[in-house]
């Protein structure tokens, strides 16, 4: 059956979610889909049922506040759904989703895009190896399951997310055997005062850098994990210092941990939009390639629009009013005069965006951090390979990362590219010296998550197939 709505948002966050309740205030039928069974997105992700009685953090009143809204309000939301198709069909917008095994088409007449971002990991010898996770992955399972990746816990990476990982491990009753991550103190102290508007944040981010500093857990300031030793489980790590440019200089020293989180930096996730037929822009402050869009989330396709992380890496607070704005953009596409209001709302946002772009330029990596992937190191996991094959392909002629993806499929495993598509674009720009915004990210293909083939044939028997009788001879 075809699901009809006037606008479809995909993605539950702060950005999305509060672009499906702006939307419908305006009176428009709003349906929000999202591959989570609840809305919260990543950073106000809700407690899975096992932990409903774990203490309640600001990310969990915060999230439980927008789950709130979205129950009292006439949005229709649709969890554990995966958006996997869009396309444009008779003037409006047909969405495919996969939910409760089955696959369903949604028709909307405007579509909000709100669908985050993904982890960035610059890949060291032994990353693949099991008990390495990613800095923001790991923050899902404290506040999803309350639980940790081991007992005595390695946290290494960029911005401000290492020490918020580290502080959540105390909480939660693990050990922190080290920080490391490649920004100095000067770093953060350049930034101070950019982050003054928001002493609320401020403080806390001081708060948790003080506790681990009083409770003795080493701050490794301008270093980085360089190799991850264990085999069938991480033992320790090797770090190094790094030059302002973040390469590895200095000697190589030893950690011991039966784990270790790692991450640097944030993409926005932008397949989803290309998908719809939006171009592509390069803007590095914000996370690299993001989706052309104007101050209030209109691109350049009629009727789609773009809010929150996945329009550019501008933190949870500037994506809340993000959301609003494209939601009232939507509405404003279907008839509905928002003018005012968003005009209200747009200085807000672009306070809220300075903060988090400021947190965002901490995160990015610097281009030096590139050389920690050596020869033998596994860049894309689903096919296993590594740095030497990615660049005797690239010598062999393949100078774009679709030229890459059809010769050693990089990025058609089951992460469609989100843990290789970056390091493959950086070494081909690289290899011929141009500059990242050269090497765009593959053509997008459905789907955009994988979907059971079993599902796409439906109640498909072989006997049902037309087949032709054979001609008489
Ligand atoms: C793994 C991860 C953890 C993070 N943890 C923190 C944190 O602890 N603290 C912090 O300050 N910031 C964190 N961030 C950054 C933070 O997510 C953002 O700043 C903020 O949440 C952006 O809000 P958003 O609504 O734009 O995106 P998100 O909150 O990421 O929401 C996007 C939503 O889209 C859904 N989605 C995406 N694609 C599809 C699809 N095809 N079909 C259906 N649904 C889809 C996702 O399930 C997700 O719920 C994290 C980011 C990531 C990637």
């Amino acid at each position: 059956m075809m699901l009809q709505t006037d606008i479809a948002v995909i993605g539950a966050g702060p950005a999305g979610a509060n672009a499906a309740l702006a939307a419908a205030r305006q009176g428009f039928s709003v349906m929000l889909l999202d591959e989570q069974p609840l809305p919260g997105g990543q950073v106000w992700r809700a407690k899975s049922t096992a932990i409903l009685d774990a203490p309640a953090t600001p990310e969990g009143d915060a999230g439980d506040r927008l789950r709130q809204s979205v129950k009292r309000s006439s949005v229709t939301y649709a969890g554990d759904a995966r958006v996997w198709q869009i396309e444009p069909v008779e003037g409006a917008w047909q969405l495919h989703m996969l939910k409760g095994g089955r696959t369903a088409p949604l028709r909307a007449r405007a579509l909000v895009i709100a669908t985050g971002a993904r982890e960035f990991v610059q890949p060291v010898p032994g990353w693949t190896t099991p008990g390495v996770l990613g800095l923001a992955g790991a923050t899902a399972l404290f506040k999803q399951e309350l639980a940790l990746p081991g007992k005595r816990i390695i946290v290494s990476g960029t911005g401000p997310l290492v020490f918020y990982v580290a502080a959540e491990i105390r909480r939660l009753g693990g050990e922190v055997a080290a920080v490391v991550t490649p920004n100095s103190q000067g770093d953060w102290l350049r930034v101070l005062p950019a982050m003054l508007p928001r002493p609320d944040l401020l403080m806390r981010g001081a708060r948790w850098i003080a506790d681990l500093m009083a409770s003795g857990v080493p701050i490794h300031w301008r270093h980085a994990v360089t190799r991850v030793e264990g085999g069938s489980r991480v033992r320790g790590v090797g770090f190094r210092k790094l030059a302002p440019d973040w390469s590895p200089i200095g000697t190589s020293q030893g950690l011991e941990g039966d784990s270790l989180c790692l991450g640097n930096g944030l993409i926005p996730a932008v397949e989803a939009a290309q998908l719809a037929g939006v171009a592509l822009a390069y803007h590095p402050e914000l996370g690299g390639w993001v989706p052309r869009h104007d101050e209030d989330g209109a691109t350049d396709v009629p009727g789609v629009f773009i809010c929150g992380d996945s329009a550019g890496i501008r933190g949870a607070a500037a994506a809340e009013i993000h959301g609003r704005l494209a939601g009232l953009c939507a509405a404003q596409h279907l008839g509905a005069d928002t003018r005012k209001e968003r005009k209200q709302l747009r200085p807000i946002h672009a306070r809220a965006a300075r903060f988090g772009t400021t947190m965002t330029a901490l995160s990015i990596p610097r281009a030096g951090l590139a050389q920690l992937t050596t020869e033998e190191t596994v860049i894309c996991r689903c096919e296993s390979l590594t740095r030497s094959a990615i660049a005797a392909e690239i010598a062999g002629g393949a100078r774009s990362s679709n030229a890459v993806k059809s010769g050693l499929r990089a990025g058609m495993g089951a992460c469609g590219g989100k843990f290789c598509q970056t390091t493959v674009a950086r070494m081909i720009a690289a290899a011929d010296g141009r500059a990242e915004a050269d090497v765009p990210p593959p053509t997008p293909r459905p789907p955009l998550r994988p979907v059971p083939v079993s599902v796409l044939a439906g109640d498909f028997e072989y006997s049902d197939l037309p087949i032709p009788k054979p001609a008489p001879l």
